[in-house]
């Protein structure tokens, strides 16, 4: 099996509710998971209803004919150890895992004693933040979201500083407040100061809001001081989660002057707990927005190196039973590629390390359903949202629940990125 043949949307599963599920053969995405019955976490494979358990797969023998068999690597708590071998050993077992999985291969499909214990039905597992991470960079990639939030800020006319249309503006995030999907989050309490107050005060944010965001893990990284180039940038991205990075925008206005985002930022970052590889993502390749003017040397890029990637925002407050859209968008709207964010990130000889994680910043698409954070969506509180329930936002409530999703689609196939959750519980007083 070769990785050009893992695309084929023909490919059928022996596990029959992969057809047609989020999680079919063509996708594969890696996460840490635990079976509730039993204390160990693994790294596991997700296939239609089920969860597959690599660790056992390992141990069977059923990778032998690589050379990073029977090292360990999935009897983890975290994805690094097997992120660090890079692309070449992601594509090796994507084709080997399609080989097992394919209905006409008997190796695992009539393997009684493994089929038993490898499988586990995703009703039945807890899963864990996928990858240890060592440090996180967000960025600002997306005209649209710059653009808003510079016209919000700073009038029409300079809506978008000098630097914007030239480099990939971004600054180092917190990886220690990163957590899984379903985390509560805690309202942040932090010092503010609005325009009518004479002074500043201390206590809970009170305009707490939501950006949606997708970020992508480093694989093998690279030396201090030595850069990694444009033209070699995806072979060290290994893969890609939904973000949710939560911000206190009251905070944010009042403390980032002339350092940019501090504790607006850093209180708490979601994100999904399946790792949807880059090999699963290469059908959904496209060209991203023409880039005018033509960047740097360093950072130009020739042929498609945006995803169709289809997001979607939605609440649930404490009086509604199910969650209701308030967004959708998509990651190919971003100015900025991934690939333009690391060459940049790096030019400066800074070093990245397996599991480093790289934000896009707020992914906001072109007309107003699409925007990606309250701030846009509500127009700094200007236009509240109204809910099914009757109810009204401009910012975040205690109690209120926010769901991203994103997922692929071709006339063939769909995959899905699963979902990151959180729900927000009040502030801890500390005066
Ligand atoms: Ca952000």
């Amino acid at each position: 099996m070769n990785l050009q043949e893992t695309w084929n949307p023909k490919l059928v599963s022996f596990i029959e509710s992969a057809q047609g599920s989020d999680f079919p053969i063509q996708h594969l995405p890696l996460g840490i998971f635990k079976p509730q019955m039993d204390g160990n976490y693994r790294v596991g494979v997700a296939i239609g209803h089920f969860v597959l358990d690599l660790a056992m797969l390992d141990d069977f023998g059923l990778f032998d004919e690589y050379n990073w068999a029977r090292k360990k690597l999935f009897n983890r708590l975290k994805l690094n150890r097997f992120m660090a071998l890079g692309r070449k050993a992601s594509q090796e077992l994507r084709c080997r895992l399609v080989e097992l999985l394919s209905a006409d291969n008997p190796d695992l499909r009539d393997h009684q004693e493994l089929r038993t214990h490898a499988f586990h039905r995703m009703e039945d597992i807890t899963m864990s933040l996928p990858v240890e991470i060592g440090d996180y960079t967000d960025f600002y990639s997306s005209k649209e979201h710059a653009t808003n939030v510079g016209i919000m800020f700073r009038g029409k006319d300079n809506a978008l500083q000098p630097n914007w249309l030239h480099l990939p503006v971004g600054y180092h995030g917190r990886a220690s407040t990163i957590v899984k999907s379903g985390t509560p989050i805690v309202r942040p309490s932090g010092q503010t100061k609005s325009d009518t107050e004479e002074n500043p005060s201390f206590g809970a944010c009170r305009l707490l809001d939501f950006e949606l965001e997708m970020g992508f893990f480093i694989g093998s990284g690279n030396k201090m001081g030595e850069p990694i180039s444009i033209n070699d940038a995806e072979d060290h991205i290994w893969g890609m989660v939904v973000v949710n990075d939560w911000s206190a925008r009251d905070i944010q206005k009042w403390e980032y002057v002339p350092l940019g985002p501090f504790l607006a930022k850093n209180f708490a970052t979601s994100i999904s707990p399946w790792v949807v590889t880059m090999e699963a993502l290469e059908p959904f390749r496209t060209p991203g927005p023409v880039q005018n003017p033509k960047p740097l040397a360093y950072l130009d890029q020739q042929g498609a190196h945006a995803f169709d990637i289809k997001l979607d925002v939605s609440i649930k407050t404490s009086q509604s039973e199910t969650f209701e859209s308030i967004s959708s968008s998509n990651f190919k709207y971003l100015y900025w590629s991934m690939a333009q964010q690391l060459a940049h990130h790096t030019s400066s000889g800074c070093e990245m390390r397996t599991g480093d994680l790289l934000a896009s910043g707020t992914i906001s698409g072109p007309t107003p359903d699409s925007y990606g954070s309250l701030l846009e969506l509500t127009w700094r509180g200007a236009s509240p949202i109204t809910l099914k329930t009757g109810e009204q936002r401009t910012f975040l409530k205690d109690g209120d629940s926010l769901r991203m999703s994103a997922f692929c689609q071709n006339e063939n196939y769909r995959i899905g990125f699963g979902e990151v959750v959180g729900e927000i519980v009040p502030a801890v007083h500390v005066q």
